[in-house]
């Protein structure tokens, strides 16, 4: 390709920046670094009741955290700025009028009842309608209009009876005839522009020549087709990416991925997981290669190979990326830096503390390592670093009874013997003690770990003791067997 490829992602601040724009925003980015081309943010906060400066943060906190970085936009300037579309208020206007001036567009004084009444009354007789009101009212009329206080909305003369027809990259033929398009309004009667003119005007301004975005905006399209060619302008290609949805098939819940980008940073997730898992919603590189970096993503990624179809959100194939970039793809140091935040909220940490015993804690963190789906799960590990923590029930049911209790305690004079308290010398032991009784070690390895940890599930349960140490083991094991006992008296 000889021209240079521009694309852009244009979020409004009005609400959370969420999966379905980050994955918009990915596939932008990637496509614009396989061509080596220029990716664009724009800001659309025409809606000025409901954008926010909060909002553009989160956009902008968003991209930073995935790495998704901007050529052009916010933060960054560029040559056909600015990129804030409440900025470009002027521009919008000049492209007004020039609409006006050849017919194009024409001002409608009706009332927002008058409307709504005539939809009705069609809806009624089942009949199609289109808002249209070029001729409706005569000078004299509009005249009494203006006295009255009505503020008009100006409105794009739809050419009637056309065919529309546009080739989506990843839909195919689109094809939408003017008949039931309305004379949409292209400024409201507050002075803004609507979305479909603001992006049009921007979109050729900014000199965009591949527009990817989701698929909720695929009926605009024909829309702003209607606008570049009202004003002779060249039109961009068109990818609209596929919806994504729960494996219900339902959309997106707040639970599941319906989540702000940001909530994920705070999970704990790692954004190049996060950024693997965004890549595959919609698109694959074929074969069966799914894992993997930035650079290899840019290499492969085409318009080409994104599936129509509906993309499926996969909560538990996120958690396995996430764990997999946690255990393979973060070296040692980087994992134990990201995770001390984590380690410090679980409020069982200080800073002060886990300076005075880096080592020892980085150990627990590396014991910990592959167990976490989320860097936040570090806190099932509170173990390690209170006594004051809850039994489960469930596995007090299971591990404290006659049989456990007995032999835990014997064992517990074994363990009270060691000098070295350390991995393989406990579970030397264990399995000695085990093989004498002629027991399997699960027997009294299961009721031991709950003993001492308050859960069946952890790490390997002889580095767990070595790291928890000799004396609060065998405090931990007492403690409980006294408490059993108590009650069975
Ligand atoms: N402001 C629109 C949105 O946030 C942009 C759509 C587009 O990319 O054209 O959905």
């Amino acid at each position: 390709m000889n021209k240079e490829i521009r694309v852009r992602i244009a979020p409004s601040p009005t609400g959370f920046f969420h999966i379905g724009s980050a994955r918009t925003a990915l596939y932008n980015y990637l496509f614009a670094r396989h061509h080596n081309g220029k990716f664009i943010l724009r800001i659309e906060d025409t809606d000025l009741t409901r954008s926010s400066r909060g909002m553009t943060r989160v956009i902008l906190d968003s991209l930073n955290w995935l790495g998704l970085d901007w050529d052009e936009g916010p933060e960054k300037g560029g040559e056909y700025g600015p990129y804030f579309q409440s900025e470009r208020k002027e521009i919008y206007n000049d492209y007004a009028r020039k609409l006006i001036e050849q017919n194009k567009a024409y001002w409608c004084y009706c009332t927002q009842e008058e409307i709504e009444k005539e939809r009705a009354e069609f809806f009624n007789k089942k009949m199609n309608w289109q808002h249209r009101c070029r001729e409706k009212f005569s000078a004299e009329e509009i005249n009494k209009r203006k006295n009255a206080g009505i503020v008009p909305a100006l409105r794009f003369a739809v050419p009637l009876e056309k065919l529309i027809s546009f080739t989506d990259i990843i839909h195919g033929i689109v094809e939408k005839n003017t008949t039931d398009i309305e004379d949409f309004v292209i400024i409201k009667s507050d002075g803004m522009p609507t979305y479909n003119f603001a992006c049009v005007i921007d979109d050729f301004l900014m000199k965009i020549n591949y527009v990817i975005r989701g698929v909720e905006h695929i009926a605009n399209t024909p829309k702003q087709i209607l606008l570049y060619d009202a004003f002779n302008m060249p039109t961009p290609a068109f990818a609209h990416l596929p919806v994504i949805l729960g494996k219900d098939k339902k959309k997106l819940s707040k639970r599941l991925g319906a989540r702000s980008v940001l909530e994920y940073r705070d999970e704990g997730y790692l954004s190049d997981a996060l950024v693997n898992f965004l890549a595959l919603l919609g698109w694959s590189p074929g074969g069966d290669e799914e894992i993997m970096s930035r650079d290899r993503m840019v290499e492969l990624f085409s318009l080409e190979r994104i599936n129509p179809a509906n993309a499926v959100y996969d909560e538990a194939k996120l958690e396995w990326l996430n764990n997999h970039y946690i255990i393979n793809r973060i070296d040692q140091e980087r994992f134990l830096e990201n995770l001390k935040p984590f380690l410090f909220s679980t409020g069982y940490v200080t800073e002060e503390g886990y300076k005075n015993k880096k080592e020892w804690f980085d150990r627990v963190c590396l014991l910990m390592r592959p167990r976490l789906k989320v860097l936040k799960d570090i806190a099932k590990a509170k173990y390690f670093f209170t006594d004051d923590f809850e039994y489960e029930t469930e596995s007090l049911k299971k591990y404290l009874n006659d049989k456990s209790v007995s032999l835990v305690r014997e064992f517990k004079n074994k363990l009270e013997e060691i000098k070295d308290f350390a991995a393989k010398n406990i579970e030397e032991d264990l399995r000695d003690f085990c093989s004498h009784k002629q027991i399997k070690a699960k027997e009294l390895i299961h009721p031991l770990r709950v003993y001492i940890t308050g859960t069946e599930v952890g790490p390997g349960l002889f580095e767990t003791m070595e790291l928890i140490g000799k004396e609060k083991c065998i405090k931990r094991i007492s403690t409980i067997i006294e408490k059993y006992e108590y009650r069975n008296e």
